[in-house]
């Protein structure tokens, strides 16, 4: 038994009723997306009062502004940096996926008696027989699409009208899109116009089954909605007022409150946290497609606000108290506060996350005083691009990206390239949280120059502690490793196509 694992046994990590835990991880959802976050025209009831009755995060952070690596930082409690799970994003025939060294939150909870299950979109790896499938991480079941739903052709997305196509390109050259259980196919292509439905009737009979056996549960809910393409099925489609984009978040929030509804159904409402959050800013490359950082700066793939600060929401009846906290998080931080919250103890590694407990249940103040914002391909020698430490944000680098086209501000945009800044960009998030004006603007001041040093202090520091992994994805890919149904078929990839 290792020193750890004995000092842990030690100090006791029990807890008196383990809470069941439900997290539900948007995709792609920006800041401003949702009704509670000010958006004027989204239609998210449910959201809605999840938040009215729960705690709402105003400065919540994901570890990084794209889908992969983000998926690794909730997981993991580490920035993906090193996990390996850089540059970008895992394709379907990628050759790596998460080290199956990394240890995850189910697998700790696993540790404790829990029942553990996944539905939606992974995006942490397929590999050769499934290696890099959810049920080698500690989820004892899964239903859901290994990886992005953009990442396959796009048809059958609503009911009406029928096949309807994509707005924009489509990788109509990739494999169809697969639905799996545990690690078999069980359909492909997706039916997006019947997804939800199968995934709804998932959680609530897995819900049920868990109850019903006395075991707490963790439920990982990684829903498709509201990446490109938008879908929807018939319930939703065409009934928002934000057209595609609205009709898909109307179904993620109709999923949210049948959720709820079903733990209300079973009872179980009071002894379970719902924490709701999304992987990463909006693709504003798709215009009215896309989402709304709501007045952040840019979205997906940068360190701007827009990319990493995220609508977030905790609930829990009779635990949380409702209102609205201003204090730092991020997704770094579930895993340490569910080991707290279920009495695990943590991994004996080191992590990135800070244990909230006492910000959710007491309303104290966070442990996290700071978050570090990478790109989305980033390598040692330069370091974190931005950093924010309280109120404070600067820039040493900065760079737009393809998927934060679209928008008035061309500092989005692919054609801003990366730039160093020396002097760095300093701004105030508590005044100016679109990053509009730089306190460096007018000139150095010894105040500023001071504000400054500590920053630099921070970033140094926690630079000493951070060692890259091996890179996943530059392990390259390999063609062979695409999931199919029919794996003797050809002419591959078009001819993996069952429906089971
Ligand atoms: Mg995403």
């Amino acid at each position: 038994m290792s020193l750890h694992l004995l000092l842990c046994l030690l100090v006791l990590c029990t807890a008196a009723k383990p809470p069941n835990i439900v997290l539900i991880y948007a995709d792609d959802m920006g800041f401003g997306d949702i009704g509670c976050y000010g958006h004027p025209s989204s239609l998210t009831p449910n959201l809605d009062k999840l938040a009215a009755e729960g705690l709402r995060f105003t400065d919540f952070y994901s570890s990084c502004a794209l889908c992969t690596p983000s998926r690794a930082g909730l997981l993991t409690g580490r920035y993906q940096t090193r996990s390996g799970m850089y540059p970008y994003v895992l394709l379907p025939e990628s050759r790596g996926g998460l080290p199956h060294s990394e240890i995850t939150i189910s697998e700790i909870l696993g540790g404790q008696g829990y029942a553990i299950a996944m539905v939606g979109k992974w995006h942490l790896g397929y590999g050769a027989n499934g290696t890099f499938l959810p049920t080698h991480y500690g989820f004892q079941h899964f239903l859901g699409v290994p990886y992005a739903h953009s990442q396959g052709p796009c048809q059958n997305l609503t009911c009406f009208p029928p096949n309807t196509t994509c707005f924009g390109g489509c990788e109509q050259d990739q494999v169809l899109l697969p639905v799996l259980w545990n690690e078999q196919i069980i359909q492909q292509p997706v039916d997006f116009t019947q997804l939800e439905q199968m995934y709804n009737d998932f959680a609530q009979s897995f819900i049920a089954d868990a109850v019903k056996s006395k075991k707490p549960f963790f439920l990982y809910l990684a829903s498709h909605h509201t990446q490109y393409p938008q879908y929807a099925g018939e319930q939703y489609a065409g009934k928002s007022l934000r057209g595609p984009y609205g009709d898909a978040l109307m179904e993620f929030d109709g999923s949210v409150g049948k959720l709820i509804h079903a733990l209300q159904q079973l009872r179980v409402e009071n002894n379970t946290l719902v924490f709701f959050t999304s992987d990463n800013g909006p693709e504003t490359m798709r215009m009215s497609r896309g989402g709304s950082s709501g007045h952040l700066k840019c979205g997906k793939d940068t360190t701007y606000e827009g990319g990493m600060r995220e609508p977030a929401i905790a609930y829990w009846p009779g635990h949380i108290t409702p209102g609205v906290t201003h204090e730092l998080a991020s997704t770094l931080d579930i895993l340490p506060t569910i080991a707290k919250l279920s009495g695990a103890c943590l991994p004996n590694v080191t992590l990135d996350g800070f244990d909230i407990t006492h910000l959710l249940l007491k309303g104290r103040g966070s442990r996290r005083k700071t978050m570090f914002y990478y790109p989305t391909a980033p390598n040692e020698t330069q370091g974190v691009f931005a950093l924010r430490h309280g109120k404070y944000k600067v820039h040493y680098f900065t760079q737009g990206s393809i998927f934060s086209g679209s928008t008035p501000d061309e500092d989005c945009h692919p054609t801003a390239k990366m730039t160093p800044h020396d002097p760095p960009l300093l701004f105030d998030l508590e005044s100016d949280p679109a990053e509009n004006y730089n306190l460096l603007a007018g000139g150095m001041t010894a105040d500023l120059q001071q504000i400054l040093s500590n920053i630099k202090r921070e970033k140094d520091i926690f630079e000493k502690t951070m060692t890259f992994g091996e890179s996943q994805i530059l392990k390259g890919t390999d063609t062979a490793l695409r999931p199919c149904c029919n794996p003797t078929c050809s002419p591959k990839p078009l001819c993996c196509r069952c429906s089971c």
